[in-house]
């Protein structure tokens, strides 16, 4: 974004007095990322008020501020734009530009899964188109205002991660942004705490919908029947479910993981055998999001599948790397959910890599009330024939060790409540034969466990 102090000014129906020409190109709402010229957004928060921190923002180069009306002492000779609440106004400044923007907007929401899609669509369409991206997880209420002010004027693509912790949170977001495309990667059990049931989380997420273009497409889980339900329920609405199961109107199969990624085919809208360096099936799922935006984007088969070749994942999203040990790691420690941590664990009993399977398990955090059974049903999925040795960590996971060590001998199971040290220690069996996966919520920063065994 390059706009002067006055024509932000208009779209939040304010004045500027003397520094109406001053440009800004950019924003921030951190003193300690901000840029030569960014607008500097304060908000008065419990703990802290931006606000003093704004004669730091202009010392680092901001180019001017926003400042919010009663708040007293407004620094003198620096442009500010005086505003009733800094956070609509930085929602409001997000609603204009993105109304004036010719880009093409994709807004993905799902329980788990977002960010790797966001990151596989953007590194797909990256050879053909001029794409932007929600940067990290700057998916809430804050972080995609923020990154649609970011947008560059001449950016073709841009593509949302849209977050939610309850109902109505993914309509705000979706009416801001307007997507021409959305996607609802899956249905999990995160945040059951503030949405119910299943059934609550899957019509939370599909509020994406309410803000699409008119003729807008959804992309979404064609294997979740809660999906399924809510679709058939929108007479005008244009969707394309995809998934596993061959009833999806793009779907995989023969999905072969190998040291360097996954190889898989494609039925139905697209037909063809693809590889991408990423590991698991719910990864693939992904992947076929990608694949039919580029498709819809105009790319042909053969540029998805070169392009899908060279995309590069986020850190800690099921990320192989090479121990010291000689254990190849799958980091997935990013984060963990119950439908995550199962398809991490299914991708381990399936994988042909290494003959060795370890799992390092971390407390899945937010799951309410039902927690323990969320911990303990993770033994269902876990089989003696196929995993050799497992390392749990933290106090929910006492849960799932009380089930598995009715199974497993000691000698393979490891249970510790807040001890990193025991599980490098145990890790340290671990050798060239071996596959190990990390897995946990991200309170639980099981990749501190990885850093011991850093090449
Ligand atoms: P957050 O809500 O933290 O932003 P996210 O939706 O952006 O999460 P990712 O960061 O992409 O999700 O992935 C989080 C975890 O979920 C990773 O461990 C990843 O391997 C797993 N995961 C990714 N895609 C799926 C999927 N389609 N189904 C199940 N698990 C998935
Ligand atoms: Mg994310």
């Amino acid at each position: 974004m390059k706009k002067t102090l006055k024509q932000l000014a208009a779209w939040l129906n304010e004045d500027v007095s003397v520094f109406g020409d001053t440009v800004v190109s950019g924003i921030s709402i951190d003193t300690r990322t901000i840029q030569q010229g960014d607008l500097f957004v304060p908000f008065r928060g419990e703990h802290s008020n931006g606000h003093q921190f704004v004669n730091q923002a202009f010392e680092k180069g901001a180019g001017a501020s926003l400042w919010q009306k009663d708040e007293p002492n407004p620094p003198e000779g620096v442009p500010l734009l005086f505003v009733d609440d800094p956070e609509l106004a930085l929602q409001e400044m997000a609603r204009a530009y993105r109304n004036e923007h010719k880009a093409t907007f994709i807004g993905i929401t799902g329980s788990n899964g977002k960010t790797s899609t966001k990151d596989i669509l953007a590194g797909t369409l990256a050879p053909f188109f001029k794409v932007q991206k929600t940067i990290g997880n700057f998916n809430n209420q804050l972080g995609l205002p923020i990154t649609v002010l970011q947008l560059d004027e001449d950016t073709d693509v841009a593509v949302l991660e849209m977050g939610m912790s309850g109902f109505g949170e993914i309509e705000f977001l979706s009416k801001l942004a307007r997507p021409h495309m959305t996607v609802i990667t899956n249905i999990g059990e995160a945040h059951m705490q503030d949405l119910g049931s299943r059934a609550g989380i899957a019509k939370a997420k599909f509020e994406i919908i309410q803000g699409m273009q008119p003729d807008g497409l959804l992309f979404y889980d064609g294997d979740e029947p809660l999906l399924q339900e809510l679709v058939a329920k929108e007479s005008h609405l244009q969707s394309v479910p995809f998934g596993l199961d061959p009833s999806n109107l793009l779907y995989a199969e023969n999905i072969h993981a190998n040291a360097d990624g996954s190889n898989f085919t494609t039925h139905g809208i697209i037909e063809g055998d693809f590889f991408i360096s990423v590991l698991g099936k719910h990864q693939v799922k992904n992947t076929l999001v990608a694949m039919l935006i580029s498709h819809k984007l105009g790319l042909s088969n053969e540029q998805i599948r070169t392009s899908l070749e060279h995309v590069v994942l986020t850190d800690m999203r099921m990320q192989q790397v090479q121990g010291s040990n000689g254990a190849l790691f799958i980091n997935d420690a990013y984060n963990a959910a119950p439908t995550s941590v199962k398809a991490a664990i299914q991708f381990m009993a399936t994988s042909t890599i290494r003959p060795e399977k370890w799992l390092v398990l971390g407390d899945m955090l937010e799951l309410g009330p039902n927690e323990q059974s969320f911990h303990e049903e993770l033994a269902e999925h876990i089989n003696e024939q196929e995993i050799d040795y497992i390392c749990l960590f933290g106090p929910r996971m006492a849960h799932l060790y009380k089930v598995l060590k009715e199974r497993f001998d000691a000698q393979r199971l490891l249970y510790v409540e807040d001890d990193y040290s025991a599980i490098i220690e145990k890790l340290k069996q671990a050798n060239e034969s071996s596959i190990v996966l990390l897995k946990g919520s991200r309170g639980m920063k099981l990749e501190t466990v990885l850093k011991a065994f850093a090449l």
